[in-house]
């Protein structure tokens, strides 16, 4: 790589970095950790039902807040579109491209949360695998 080619990717990356905070900077709605932008994936858990979507983390954990009762511990489930019932719970879209399952997080039962059912991908173990064979 040459000295213009390395200026440029930092102009773009600056550009494109500028862009980003300018852009939540304007259409922020003031207060929370967590962007607008972020998405999450859940799932109705009710087996005759099944049906999954996106949406925003913030709104997830906002309705899941509302229905946190003490002293449960369990993250409550929302309430289903589709079939009605309180059913729904967070989910994780498997990474795999070749398999794209949404599945309930914590699926696999005893093993990592991200681990699907379906094709045995975890992006958790992926990562810690990137990260150990970084290490050598
Ligand atoms: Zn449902
Ligand atoms: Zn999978």
């Amino acid at each position: 790589m040459n000295k213009n080619t390395v200026y440029i990717i930092i102009i773009v990356v600056g550009f494109l970095t500028f862009g980003v905070v300018a852009y939540s900077y304007i259409f922020s709605s003031g207060g929370g950790g967590i962007s607008d932008s972020k998405m999450t994936w859940v799932k109705c858990s009710n087996p005759s039902c099944n049906s999954a979507h996106e949406m925003k983390l913030k709104e997830y954990e906002k309705q899941v807040r509302e229905r946190m009762r003490p002293p449960a511990i369990t993250t409550p489930a929302l309430t289903c579109n589709e079939c009605g019932k309180d059913t729904v719970l967070q989910a994780v879209k498997c990474e795999n491209p070749e398999c794209g399952e949404v599945f309930i997080k914590g699926s696999v039962r005893g093993d990592l949360e991200d681990r699907c059912p379906k094709c045995k991908h975890s992006a958790t173990e992926d990562s810690r695998k990137a990260r150990l064979a970084g290490r050598e």
